[in-house]
């Protein structure tokens, strides 16, 4: 007997539950591509080698110790985050108005924000787009505000639904919190233009809608790191305030080592101060403090010129390579006469393609040809490679035409 006996199984999660599933079919074609993560040419995840040569230095230097972080985490790896992300000339890092503190990767960052927010701003409600990535809604619900949506993808263009966004956003409430993914927007991989980012910025502004930037592929979408941080830029640029979470797990490829942050961009160094102690008061009684090797491997590349620049051209590698992909992808569909508009493979951005196959699609290729995707149709471009390419294309033309 067991006091939990009453207990229900829980579902998988549907994005992990892929994976679950994929390790369970025997089939020698498998492919997954649901996770989203990175993975080289012959299919296996890596490990950068500017990460490997940081984490060798980390090792060999007998001054290091295991103490404990503070609350807010390494402060060297804050400002290096805040940085990165607004740019080294950012007049908000100048004038003292960003508070940063370490958070678990991108998700710890988005829930500790919540809370913030939860605890210490007028409004609670927070939109996000349609759709987004499946944590979004659950984070900040168990965080304490309420989860709203706008409108952001159209499945008939496969694009942005720019005029649904206007309109939802524009019959937000006064200072509700907005959610916005910096760039390469999973699960479509469809971002606004630098104009349309122009017209969200001044209609958020003009309402005092708050940005809450979702950072987790800064350089992954482009390939330049100042490239994909452009948007973020253009909203500290007009000295209005926003929240902005920064995760290292896809750029950096330190997944697992739950390495992120939480900065908050305030109008005056003066709120900036009192900002800073209240997240100390959030993070405590969470987690007391975050881990110390994957900010210590982040700070040793970013504050050395030449390894940053190693980093960059290991970053540029992975986007590159995920771009050939999607260009690969899309002409295999071509030359089998495919039926449909597949230009969206090339057109989207990031690590995800929204293919636009519905879930019975979905069903079939995992039932005949053992490809593994969430049943929304996102692939994962990363888990591609010129092996399994040829069977997705298969895979996929019998799909549609079936
Ligand atoms: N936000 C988005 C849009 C993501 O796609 C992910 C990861 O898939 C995350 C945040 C958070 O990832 P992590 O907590 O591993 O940094």
């Amino acid at each position: 007997a067991s006091v939990f006996a009453g207990i229900a199984q829980a579902p998988e999660d549907p994005i992990l539950g892929v994976t679950v599933a994929f390790n369970k079919d025997p089939s020698p074609v498998k492919v997954n591509l649901g996770v989203g993560a990175y993975r080289t040419e012959e299919g296996k995840p890596l490990v950068l080698n500017v990460v490997r040569c940081a984490e060798q230095m980390l090792i060999n230097d007998p001054s290091r110790y295991k103490e404990y972080l503070p609350i807010t985490g390494l402060a060297e790896f804050n400002k290096l985050s805040a940085k990165l992300i607004f740019g080294a000339d950012s007049p908000a890092i100048q004038e003292n108005r960003v508070v940063t503190v370490q958070c678990l990767s991108g998700t710890g960052s988005l829930r500790v924000g919540g809370e913030f927010l939860a605890k210490h701003y007028h409004e609670h409600t927070i939109y996000i787009p349609t759709p987004t990535w499946g944590n979004h809604p659950k984070i900040f619900t168990l965080a304490g505000l309420t989860a709203r949506t706008y409108r952001y993808y159209d499945p008939a263009t496969r694009g942005l639904d720019f005029n649904g966004l206007v309109e939802d956003l524009s019959s937000a409430p006064l200072g509700s919190i907005v959610l916005l993914h910096a760039c390469a927007h999973n699960p479509t991989g469809v971002d606004p233009t630098v104009d349309q980012w122009e017209k969200i910025r001044q209609l958020m502004r003009s309402k005092s809608l708050l940005p809450f930037f979702d950072s987790a592929y800064q350089g992954f979408a482009s390939g330049s790191l100042d490239k994909d941080a452009q948007p973020v830029r253009m909203f500290v640029a007009d000295g209005g305030e926003l929240l902005m979470a920064q995760s290292y797990a896809k750029n950096m490829g330190l997944y697992g080592e739950r390495v992120g942050a939480l900065s908050i961009v305030c109008g005056s160094a003066d709120v900036a101060v009192r900002v800073e102690s209240q997240l100390k008061l959030v993070i405590r009684p969470m987690y007391s403090s975050p881990p110390l090797h994957g900010p210590s491997v982040v700070a040793t590349i970013l504050r050395d010129s030449e390894m940053f620049n190693e980093w960059t051209v290991e970053l540029k590698a992975m986007a590159d390579r995920i771009i050939s992909m999607r260009q690969q992808l899309f002409d295999a569909l071509k030359s089998r006469g495919t039926p449909g508009d597949w230009s969206h493979i090339i057109k989207q951005i990031g690590m995800f393609t929204f293919t636009g196959l519905n879930s019975e699609q979905v069903a079939f290729m995992r039932q005949e040809y053992h490809i593994y995707m969430t049943s929304d149709g996102r692939i994962s471009m990363a888990g591609l490679n010129m092996k399994n390419l040829p069977h997705l294309a298969d895979a996929i033309h019998a799909a549609v035409t079936k």
